[in-house]
């Protein structure tokens, strides 16, 4: 593939990357994305479920639904996608972003990973808001050691605004950078979108890895394939 050659030279000749990732790049360790198929959980929607109200009615649902996919996750192991990106970092100055929330990253041996979207494996008092990490699923209701109050998921839910820090991370890390792999997240809806967007305008290369074929363009090359078999590939062109 012409592309991948090109996208190889392009990552080779790079002093500073950064990588944006979505839940496409976990897909292949089992972990279903939200949007595709899999990614039902007994006939509840993820918008109906990953909210404020959602919680507020009834946090014992909002728990259960999370306590299986933190055993999901449990069980899952990186891919040669997560990998990849290991391996790159030898190669390159890499800030690694990412919009998943299941830890794989780090799993895999990705130095600190910008967690966009906060994780699994933590949790926050919903009154004093004392965070805490776990490192096995929670069972029932979780309730703070400083207050008492009810803890709540780590984690971003729909209708509410990213963590500061991370996200100015993260903004910085695109502006730097010479080229930004965008992986398994469409790279049309926020925040991803608004990364890429000033990663352009600041003139890097995009390069983007998603199954599902993307409009290229000027400095945007589209990758058409799994994670865990373009990656790999991308990075032994860059080396
Ligand atoms: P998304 O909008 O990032 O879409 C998933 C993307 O992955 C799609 O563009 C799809 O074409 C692509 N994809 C599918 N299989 C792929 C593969 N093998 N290799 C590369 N790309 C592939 O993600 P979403 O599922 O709509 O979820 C939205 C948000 O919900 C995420 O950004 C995340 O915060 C959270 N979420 C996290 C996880 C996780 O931590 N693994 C899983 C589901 C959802
Ligand atoms: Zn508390």
């Amino acid at each position: 593939m012409l592309d991948l050659e090109v996208a190889g030279r392009i990552l080779a000749q790079a002093q500073y990357v950064a990588a944006l990732t979505g839940a496409g790049i976990s897909a292949e360790s089992g972990i279903p994305t939200f949007r595709g198929a899999g990614g039902l959980w007994q006939n509840y929607r993820p918008e109906e479920l990953a909210t404020p109200q959602a919680f507020a009615r009834d946090p014992g649902l909002v728990w259960e639904w999370y306590a299986w996919r933190q055993e999901l996750v449990a069980k899952a192991e990186p891919n040669a996608g997560h990998r990849a990106l290991v391996d790159l970092e030898r190669l390159t100055t890499l800030t690694l972003v990412t919009q998943n929330v299941d830890g794989l990253h780090a799993r895999a041996g990705s130095t600190d990973p910008i967690e966009l979207h906060g994780s699994l494996w933590r949790v926050r008092c919903t009154e004093c808001e004392a965070e805490r990490t776990i490192d096995e699923p929670v069972g029932g209701l979780p309730t703070c050691a400083e207050c008492g109050a009810l803890e709540r998921p780590g984690v971003v839910w729909f209708g509410e605004s990213l963590p500061e820090e991370p996200f100015e991370l993260a903004i910085d890390a695109v502006s730097r950078a010479q080229v930004v792999l965008v992986v398994g997240t469409s790279g049309i809806v926020q925040p991803a979108a608004s990364l890429v967007e000033i990663a352009r305008s600041k003139g890097a290369t995009v390069i983007e890895v998603n199954p599902e074929a993307s409009p290229g363009g000027r400095n945007r090359i589209a990758l058409v394939g799994r994670a865990g078999e373009v990656l790999p590939e991308l990075v032994k062109r860059a080396t």
